[in-house]
């Protein structure tokens, strides 16, 4: 059996075992869905949001892109975030960034890459604004992990300028944005940024990327 076929095998073994412990659950999931998380995560394969969080389907509304951006001009992204926010009901909205990720390894190369260069401009602007604490850290993991954090913080902050994040926080509270790495070495989701949802907590967090020289430094 090859991995294609190996795909079809295992869909069938899962929702045979689905359909024995839970008869009705596929016409449930087919009426409706009402997921508790909007999840933009990287498109890295080892860093599917539903397993590492036991999610069932149905519970994590899911884009994912290189290096797990919020571009406030991705169609894509705007689309599903707007979909998850004002018509799923999503309150909270999860950035998730991993350690060992090679799109925002690729950031910190010459480009040469080729279209992705372009998709990793934001990734970038982020090591230029910390290349100072980024070089005080004496190996290269630790500096690769920490642009990991920095670039989860400045996603975040990304996605509080959307209009879709705009409209609803002057609705009220919600959606509550968080910012999460996965740690691809022992499984663990680790915290970076929690409970952002307001104006004022956006603007503490953008300082924390841009550091004491953010006046000097390009805003979106
Ligand atoms: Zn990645």
């Amino acid at each position: 059996m090859n991995n294609y076929q190996r795909l079809f095998a295992n869909n069938k073994a899962w929702a045979t075992s689905v359909r024995e412990t839970d008869p009705t659950y596929f016409e449930r999931r087919a009426a409706s869905q009402a997921p508790h998380f909007f999840f933009i995560g990287c498109c890295d394969s080892r860093v599917p949001a539903e397993l590492l969080t036991g999610a069932k389907p149905g519970e994590i509304f899911t884009h994912r892109n290189i290096a797990n951006q919020a571009h406030p001009n991705d169609l894509s992204m705007l689309a599903a975030l707007e979909y998850a926010v004002e018509f799923l009901d999503v309150k909270h909205v999860l950035i998730c960034g991993h350690y060992g990720c090679g799109g925002v390894k690729a950031a910190t190369l010459p480009q040469g890459h080729g279209v992705v260069d372009h998709w990793l401009h934001v990734v970038r602007d982020v090591y230029r604004w910390n290349a100072d604490e980024l070089a005080a850290i004496p190996d290269e993991e630790g500096r690769a992990h920490r642009l990991v954090e920095l670039n989860v913080l400045e996603q975040v902050f990304q996605l509080s300028r959307t209009p879709v994040v705009q409209r609803a926080w002057a609705k009220g509270k919600r959606p509550v944005i968080s910012g999460l790495v996965y740690d691809i070495h022992d499984g663990m989701l680790k915290e970076v940024v929690a409970g952002l949802d307001s104006e004022d907590k956006a603007r503490q967090l953008r300082s924390q990327v841009t550091g004491p020289v953010s006046a000097e430094k390009p805003r979106t």
